[in-house]
């Protein structure tokens, strides 16, 4: 009997250390990290996803996401399904007026331009290393600033509607000094892309990336190990931008997703 007991106790401590964690909210925009066993397999929207030793795994969750997320987690010959419910958030309407017209509509002779940046962006984004800074808990970028944008806001640039923004800005004198938030590696360094300006991307590990844009110097280059607090430029208003700000983005793979869900801000 006592062994049945004891046998029983094992099994139910056993499930306990078993059951996956989470970190973050199950909310649209939110940057998610898992715990599942050692050597599990994780599976996200039957996306195949990269664990760390320890078997941490993230991902995040799109502006407009509205459907449950299909977790599926394989160990020990088992498969674990979780469904999780996704709340939604209220975005912000916000309206920009007095912007040069060529600015909000970009001119033919720039779209080439355009075309190549969104390209080597899209590379950066796509990077899938095995680093695991993405674990860590993230600082702010500058340390006096004011936010003066949200993430999901939709645009309104001189009463034209254009896409969301899906960074958060830290308003502050032009030549600000500006940290990387987490340990990583440069994945591109851009001095003068057409609306990002000095435009610099980090590779977190696991397709999580920051990208910093609008500054006035990058002071970084291409495959550079960054460590947490080191200063990669200084903040502009380079590309298009309405005044000095530091515009910061945070990416899982091509999902955007909000820079306030990794960062304490005031
Ligand atoms: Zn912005």
């Amino acid at each position: 009997m006592r062994y049945i007991f004891l046998s029983l106790i094992i099994i139910f401590y056993s499930n306990i250390l078993k059951a996956v964690e989470f970190k973050g909210k199950f909310e649209q925009g939110s940057f998610i990290i898992g715990k599942a066993q050692k050597g599990s397999k994780v599976e996200i929207d039957n996306r195949k996803i990269r664990l760390t030793k320890d078997g941490y795994f993230v991902f995040g969750l799109d502006r407009d996401r509205k459907n449950n997320v299909l977790i599926k987690i394989y160990e020990n010959g088992n498969i674990k399904i979780i469904e999780k419910k996704i709340l939604k958030r209220d975005y912000k309407i916000q309206k920009i007026d007095g912007l040069p017209k060529k600015q909000v509509t970009p001119p033919p002779e720039v779209y080439e331009r355009i075309k190549k940046d969104n390209i080597l962006i899209g590379k950066a984004r796509s990077i899938n290393t095995s680093y695991d800074y993405f674990k860590d808990q993230f600082i702010k970028p500058i340390d006096k600033y004011i936010i003066t944008g949200v993430y999901g806001s939709q645009r309104i640039l001189n009463g034209k509607p254009r896409r969301p923004h899906y960074g958060v800005d830290f308003h502050a004198p032009e030549g600000t000094p500006v940290k990387a938030m987490m340990d990583g590696e440069v994945t591109l360094a851009k001095n003068d892309m057409y609306f990002t300006g000095g435009t610099i991307i980090f590779d977190h590990g696991h397709g999580v990336s920051t990208l910093y844009m609008h500054m006035k110097d990058v002071n970084v280059r291409v495959g550079q190990k960054i460590t947490q607090g080191d200063i990669v430029g200084t903040l502009g208003q380079s590309g298009r931008a309405t005044g000095p700000h530091l515009d910061i983005r945070l990416n899982w793979f091509e999902v955007k997703l909000d820079p306030a869900s990794i960062l304490n801000l005031d």
